[in-house]
């Protein structure tokens, strides 16, 4: 028995017939960029996220490029992100003209850890009156925005990052592409929200492998501003409003007739994929629990997380990873190399031991298998080859993770 990682033919197998209507009326149509199917699924898809307005793009990279720029981040200024996330999100910042810089996160949920981010702002910056922005003191550019990301599916811890950002006037921009669905309780508020709700804008991607994916490319941004909304719709299609009327330099960054329907018709799936996407996660809990060599996901009592992914973590990950691939199970690195380390930010000046929680996190942070068709057996036998792995080290520990249960 193999266990795949992820499982991206088993859904698209089962409905497979409305998919191919989609295709078929887009054929017949001969509407294959923009139009209604795109127009509906951008309804259907802000009504799901609970904002006023959702626009359709060509990825989630897009989206977030699209974000940050019609927020009016841009060169000259510096906008916050985490070092432990995919590199589209410092992309983007970059993309926008403007400067990337970190703050680590908390250890235990691997999101932005809000006391960081008070700490950069209260130590690295000063606040000038006469521009109502907070420099930056070394660098002398001011520090406009932050962009938490809400790992692995998680929403991250976003009353203090809102209420931070609101103290020194930072626009905030959620990096949703892990976390469709996902839900904050909001003790200011009183409720639950939806990732892709809190900040001024937000990003999605629907990359295949996302808990929403499309069958190629795609990704969204949502909003509750109007302003916002329409300066991404003009990004997108060339900066123009209306045909050949460029009112700003644009992008080609629209989303596919074809994949809009796709979706419309998946995210009709999706609370349910969602809701065996958190079964899978209990069950691995209970599965691994006692398991002391192994820390399994932190949810905290204010989060309901979608897992996108399933993410262990343990000293000992290379050796894990072999004995598991050894017994036919797949696993990913989210995400093995922090950001201020690659090469591409050499020039931001940071080294080993600037950002430790999240360097640690680099290195023992795995991926368990985690889609919504796993199976009992499955997790059963990805659980007993965890419980039954060598783990021979220096340091002389026991040579299995936990001891098997005693029948
Ligand atoms: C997938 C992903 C992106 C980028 O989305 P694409 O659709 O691949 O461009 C950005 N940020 C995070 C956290 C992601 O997981």
């Amino acid at each position: 028995m193999r266990i795949p990682f992820l499982d991206l033919s088993s859904p698209h197998i089962e409905m497979e017939e409305e998919l191919i209507e989609v295709f078929r009326s887009a054929l017949r149509s001969g509407s294959f960029v923009g139009g209604p199917m795109v127009e509906d699924f951008e309804q259907a898809f802000a009504a799901f996220c609970g904002t006023r307005f959702a626009v359709g793009v060509g990825s989630g990279t897009d989206a977030l490029r699209f974000a940050v720029m019609a927020a009016g981040i841009g060169s000259g200024q510096i906008a916050i992100t985490v070092p432990n996330t995919f590199t589209a999100t410092a992309e983007a910042i970059t993309q926008s003209g403007a400067r990337v810089d970190f703050v680590d996160i908390d250890a235990r949920t691997y999101n932005m850890d809000p006391a960081k981010l008070e700490q950069y702002l209260s130590t690295k910056c000063r606040w000038d009156d006469a521009s109502g922005t907070l420099i930056h003191v070394e660098l002398g550019i001011p520090v406009t925005a932050v962009v938490p990301v809400h790992l692995y599916g998680q929403p991250a811890d976003m009353d203090a990052i809102l209420e931070i950002a609101t103290k020194y006037n930072l626009t905030v921009i959620e990096d949703a592409c892990q976390a469709h669905g996902a839900e904050y309780y909001s003790e200011k508020q009183g409720r639950w929200l939806k990732a892709g709700s809190m900040g001024r804008a937000a990003a999605f991607s629907f990359y295949p492998g996302k808990n929403l994916g499309a069958c190629g490319e795609a990704g969204a941004v949502t909003t509750n501003d109007e302003m916002i909304a329409k300066k991404i719709r003009m990004l997108r299609d060339h900066g123009q409003a209306r045909k050949y009327h460029h009112e700003m330099e644009g992008y080609n960054g629209r989303l596919d007739a074809i994949q809009a329907g796709i979706l419309l018709h998946k995210l009709k799936r999706l609370p349910e994929w969602t809701e065996q996407r958190r079964e899978k996660a209990a069950c691995y809990g209970e599965l691994l629990a006692g398991c002391e060599e192994l820390v399994v996901p932190f949810e905290p009592a204010c989060a309901k997380g979608v897992y996108h992914l399933y993410v262990v973590r343990t000293e000992a990950r290379e050796d894990l990873i072999r004995h598991l691939s050894g017994a036919g199970i797949g696993t990913g690195i989210h995400y093995p190399i922090p950001l201020h380390l690659q090469k591409c930010y050499k020039h931001l000046g940071y080294k080993q031991g600037n950002f430790p929680v999240s360097e640690k996190a680099s290195r023992e942070v795995l991926s368990l298998p985690m889609f919504p068709g796993l199976r009992l057996e499955e997790q059963e036998k990805v659980v007993h080859q965890i419980r039954h792995f060598p783990a021979a080290t220096p340091q002389g520990r026991p040579d299995r993770l936990v001891p098997a249960p005693v029948a």
